[in-house]
């Protein structure tokens, strides 16, 4: 394998690499694409090939769906506590092989290693163990109807073939917020990665055949949005699609899903999320949570707090300070000593962001940090400096539009019903932030903008206990929590004569 970075890998990652995984993850097997083709996924830190991965099309989606609606009865009728078990034994092997997957995800990503180390991973089983123990308690209810000698109650059964299509930020976490309450409420799965980072799916296929799944439980089909993506959504045999991505994605699954079968969606999609800096904050916690809620994963975060509002009596104070810290903040190669800010994950991506900055600058927001690429040793990667802007222009795209890259824009406001409309003047709300030691005021803000999830005093946790998901064009559904269920069941109510 070459151009990898100077790093002692485990050997099993440079093993997975050369026998770079050509193949599809049907019912059990590896199998060839029909299609007979295969696509690169890069190192977005120097470009480099990573690995050559199969690209399924329309008739390989066909096959998984056969094999996902053959194992569906026996999986659906299992006693929920073996489907848990067969769930926490999966948690216990990705614990085992974590070194592995946190370096093929530093790889395919691009971020920190400590980052896949210390976060992803440990995530992911969190998650994973937390949704394994609701397969025994999913549960119906009984109904006090008006009529008499009926006797009524209702069961929270599968939906069938579930299609899981996921981002690259996360990419082994988010594959786990769907696979977790999808197959521990007894649906089958066909999951499909990011085109970009395609390989930690791979690797968790061989897992689940380690751990026991039954064949046609668990299909990884890799490929980009068309063919392999648009086939999912349009496929008349997949009962749900649960998506993350962006907007204008999000809303073509919907197109696609009306006009094939019906199928249920949920989508976790863009967002522009506002994060308010009041005067009576603590400011330094405040500047630190702000730079954080931006430039966490290079800004590639559909909750960041893109959008900076502060109080204009300490605007100043927050803007030099958030400047200064920016500045401090190492942009490298996730596998170097120490780094803060990856590359972004693609060309394209970096031109887009690019871009934005460009475009900004020149429609009159002000540049206060970065806005440059790298050069020297890593100009072959996708490396932007965090960038800062302050505007007063609430209409500019980069305030409007989702970057997803690491770009803050900062402005002031004076009061709170300016606060409240500005913030909420975006078509998205995945999230919001706000920093004050005035209790009634961070209520009022949580209760009046327009977001899935709000932190006070605190920016982006996520837990798998608390439901998450967006409200306006950020999308719909609500993952993890007992709501994660909910996605993944429909009711059934049975009357029974008791006469
Ligand atoms: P991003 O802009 O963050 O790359 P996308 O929404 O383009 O996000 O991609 C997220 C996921 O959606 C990826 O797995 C991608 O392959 C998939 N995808 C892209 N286009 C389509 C499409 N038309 N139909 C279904 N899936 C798609």
């Amino acid at each position: 394998m070459t151009n990898l970075p100077d790093y002692s890998f485990q050997p099993a990652t440079l093993k997975f690499l050369e026998d770079s995984p050509k193949k599809l993850f049907i019912n059990n097997e590896w199998v060839a694409p029909q299609s007979g083709e295969t696509f690169a996924t890069r190192n977005p830190a120097n470009a480099a090939v990573l690995a050559e991965v199969a690209l399924a099309n329309a008739a390989d989606v066909d096959a998984a769906v056969a094999a996902a609606q053959a194992a569906f009865p026996a999986w659906a009728g299992m006693i929920a506590g073996e489907r848990g078990a067969l769930l926490f034994k999966l948690a216990d092997l990705i614990d085992q092989h974590a070194d592995v997957l946190a370096e093929l995800e530093t790889l395919d990503n691009g971020k920190p290693i400590r980052v896949a180390r210390r976060g992803d991973l440990p995530y992911v089983t969190k998650h994973l163990r937390y949704q394994a123990g609701w397969a025994d308690k999913i549960e119906g209810s009984t109904v006090p109807v008006t009529f008499p000698n009926q006797f009524v109650y209702t069961r929270r059964e599968p939906l069938g073939v579930v299609g899981a299509i996921i981002p690259w930020n996360f990419p082994l976490l988010m594959a786990i917020w769907k696979l977790g309450p999808a197959l521990a409420a007894g649906n089958t799965l066909i999951l499909k990665p990011a085109e970009q980072t395609p390989l930690t799916a791979l690797y968790l296929a061989e897992l689940a055949r380690e751990a026991g799944f039954p064949p046609g439980v668990l299909n990884v089909l890799t490929g980009p949005g068309l063919p392999t993506g648009a086939a999912m959504a349009e496929h008349a045999h997949i009962a749900k699609l649960a998506f993350t991505g962006s907007t204008s994605v999000g809303a073509r699954i919907m197109e696609a899903a009306a006009k094939s079968n019906l199928k249920r969606v949920s989508l976790e999609l863009g967002g522009k999320s506002p994060n308010v800096i009041f005067a009576d904050s603590d400011i330094p916690a405040a500047i630190r949570g702000a730079q954080w809620a931006v430039f966490s994963t290079a800004g590639q975060e559909c909750v960041a707090g893109t959008r900076l509002f502060v109080e204009r009596g300490v605007y100043d104070q927050v803007l030099e300070g958030l400047t200064a810290n920016v500045g401090k903040m190492v942009v490298d190669h996730g596998f170097a000593e120490k780094v803060h800010v990856g590359p972004l994950i693609s060309a394209e991506q970096l031109e887009r962001v690019a871009g934005y900055i460009d475009e900004g600058k020149k429609a009159g927001a002000e540049i206060l940090a970065g806005g440059e690429r790298l050069g020297d040793g890593l100009k072959d990667g996708y490396f932007l400096k965090p960038t800062v802007f302050s505007y007063s222009d609430d209409s500019l795209r980069l305030v409007q539009e989702e970057i997803f890259g690491p770009v803050a824009a900062v402005t002031a406001f004076d009061d709170e019903d300016e606060l409240i409309a500005r913030a909420n003047a975006t078509q998205y709300g995945l999230a919001a932030g706000v920093w004050t030691r005035d209790i009634g005021k961070a209520h009022r803000y949580a209760h009046a903008v327009q977001a899935g999830t709000v932190w006070i005093n605190g920016y982006g946790m996520i837990d798998p206990a608390a439901p998450f998901g967006g409200y306006k064009m950020s999308g719909f559904g609500r993952e993890m929590g007992k709501e994660a269920i909910d996605l993944y069941t429909q009711v059934k109510t049975v009357w029974v004569n008791t006469q």
